[in-house]
């Protein structure tokens, strides 16, 4: 059966479920898939460390108020976060491992630093 190689676009005979021409090809097809994975995950990491930096920064004394702006100045990505911690009276923190924050009014934030883990 006649085919083309997935990685090398190469002609190949072989059975219908091969999809490389040789392991080479096989070899470094799956390392391209397991690099792409990680440099997604590493730039994941970065941006939640960074974020993470900035809300321990504005936010040395372990509570503070500050508004959004503050935040997206030094490249603070609202969109990326670790987990979301409900409160009792059911308002949110989105935190970044440690360091959270929850929306208040006219664009201000409180700043927090977790003591211990929360679920
Ligand atoms: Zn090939």
């Amino acid at each position: 059966m006649k085919k083309n190689c997935i990685e090398c676009g190469d002609e190949f005979t072989g059975r219908a479920d091969k999809k490389f021409c040789t392991t080479d090809c096989r070899s470094s097809y799956n390392n391209r898939l397991n690099s792409d994975s990680t440099n997604f995950m590493r730039n994941i990491n970065n941006i939640l460390r960074k974020n993470r930096r900035i809300l321990a920064e504005l936010n040395p004394d372990g509570k503070a108020k500050v508004h959004r702006d503050k935040l997206l100045d030094r490249g603070f990505k609202f969109s990326y976060f670790t987990n979301i911690y409900q409160t009792k009276q059911g308002k949110n923190y989105h935190f970044c491992y440690d360091q959270g924050y929850m929306d208040i009014d006219h664009g201000y934030l409180i700043l927090v630093r977790r003591q211990s883990y929360v679920e």
